[in-house]
């Protein structure tokens, strides 16, 4: 399988490379150059436990590792999750590290139980154990430079501490992220680790990110390599739970087919679900939840995609104006493959903050994508509801999502599966708000952090001030 940009600038490269490349060096992002159709496979497929599933998947895309290899690292990358009972009623019978679990309408697909708690753990544990692998066989060194906007941050701390030839640059917020997040990043404090804290908001951070990325004789001399949801890798492992949670409730509900909620930020995880319709997964709706940061809602709305101003809400992991993966689409369905629409397009939206794109002929953007949308206030009932009615506490992102399942359901038939991104014991201010009660979101691996040394570096936001921080250390 060989890769190419969105922006066409780029000699198609394979898995390895795009892993390493992490932006593409045009400014795109790299894709596959085709998606392999799976429909013939998807009844033996839906047999298979999540590693398994995983494997086979990621065969198919990363076609230039070993398979005894490739193997090793899916296995051990899913070896990072908690086994938890499954649903009751569920015909899946072992423990398991994603359960899905059905929830007065809706089914929730509980993403959060690898090490930081959040969804980022199962792309983040699979790229640290690949980038160990790559590095391993060349002796290369890799710094990693990301922003975050609290969970990506501790998931590449988790997935990359103390690995052998990475060192990982991680930028935040400062402020801007909950007190769970920042404790799960500043106090890991191996030597590979740099928390900074930025004095500025998560997109400042990206753009600082991409600054780095796109200053050519920096990056080569620095090595600097990528972990947020553009690299590909990434993607790729989140492509798992969506063909996973898919199966699982056709099988209970003897569906054909299942409409999934996806709280988004970067549309990384959303673009994940595409990738999965596009290999013949039955995904009736991927619907797009946004939080009060609702570019993308309304892009779908409207067709046009324009930038506002950043506005910190209950879901901080979605607070963000510009969502990176969403060129991906961009390339794939309105400019229909072509790179030099996408160019134009990105162009103009660097210069005016805006994108004008048309809908198709049915209407819509996309016959699969929808988007909605759930303010704090929204996030909030829906938190309270869930628990008053279901006994479940939900995190303020997964709440997202579902208020967004409850707003717009799937046609009758299809079930509802809502994205659980991450668990509530990270955002406990939340859960005290909706709900009156700050115990329902304990859990004692957060616990165990309080009072633990932490370490991070301040910042100005300036492009310069960290690739002066970088270079210092590299
Ligand atoms: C990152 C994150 C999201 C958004 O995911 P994207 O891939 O950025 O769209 C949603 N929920 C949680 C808990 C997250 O950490």
């Amino acid at each position: 399988m060989q890769y190419i940009s969105t922006r066409g600038g780029v000699a198609p490269v394979t898995f390895s490379d795009a892993v390493l490349m992490g932006l593409a060096r045009d400014g795109g992002l790299l894709l596959p150059e085709s998606f392999p159709d799976v429909r013939a496979r998807l009844a033996a497929w839906s047999r298979l436990p999540i590693e398994q599933l995983a494997f086979e998947i990621a065969r198919l895309y990363a076609d230039d590792i070993p398979e005894d290899a490739l193997r090793a690292i899916v296995r051990k990358s899913w070896a990072a999750f908690s086994p938890v009972p499954p649903a009751p009623g569920g015909k899946w019978t072992e423990p398991e590290p994603v359960p899905l679990r059905p929830c007065g309408p809706v089914r929730l697909l509980e993403l959060y139980h690898g090490p930081t708690l959040a969804f980022k753990d199962v792309a983040l544990q699979f790229l640290g154990n690949l980038f160990e692998y790559l590095l391993g066989r060349t002796g290369d060194c890799l710094n990693v430079v990301a922003a975050t906007s609290g969970d990506t941050g501790s998931a590449a701390i988790h997935g990359l501490r103390g690995r052998k030839g990475v060192r990982v640059f991680v930028l935040h917020p400062a402020g801007r992220v909950s007190p769970v997040q920042e404790l799960q990043m500043t106090t890991v404090l191996d030597d590979n680790v740099f928390n900074i804290a930025l004095d500025g908001t998560f997109d400042d951070a990206q753009g600082i990110v991409k600054t780095l990325f796109a200053d050519l004789p920096f990056k080569d001399a620095h090595h600097l390599g990528a972990v947020n949801s553009i690299n590909w890798a990434r993607i790729l492992a989140q492509v798992t739970y969506y063909f996973y949670g898919a199966f699982r409730a056709m099988e209970e509900e003897g569906a054909r087919e299942v409409a999934f909620y996806v709280p988004t930020g970067n549309f990384g995880d959303v673009f994940a679900g595409y990738v999965a319709a596009q290999m013949g997964l039955p995904v009736r709706r991927l619907v797009v939840a946004t939080n009060a940061n609702d570019i993308l809602c309304r892009f779908f709305a409207t067709g046009e995609y324009r930038r506002g101003a950043v506005v910190p809400s209950l879901s901080p992991s979605m607070d963000i104006q510009i969502a990176s993966n969403f060129e991906r689409w961009l390339y794939l369905k309105p400019a229909a493959r072509d790179p030099a629409v996408v160019r134009r397009w990105m162009e103009g939206f660097a210069r005016d903050g805006a994108i004008r794109v048309a809908s198709g002929p049915d209407g819509t953007f996309d016959p699969v994508l929808r988007a909605g949308r759930a303010d704090d206030a929204a996030t909030l009932e829906t938190i309270r509801r869930f628990h008053a009615d279901f006994g479940r506490v939900l995190d303020p992102h997964t709440a997202v999502g579902v208020s967004v399942a409850l707003s717009s359901p799937p046609d009758p038939g299809v079930p509802a599966i809502c994205l659980a991104t991450a668990s509530p014991a990270k955002f406990p201010d939340a859960i005290a708000r909706a709900t009156g009660d700050s115990s329902l979101a304990r859990d004692p691996a957060v616990e165990a952090l309080r009072g633990l040394p932490t370490r991070k570096h301040p910042l100005p936001a300036d492009a310069k001030a960290v690739a002066a921080f970088v270079a210092a250390r590299t």
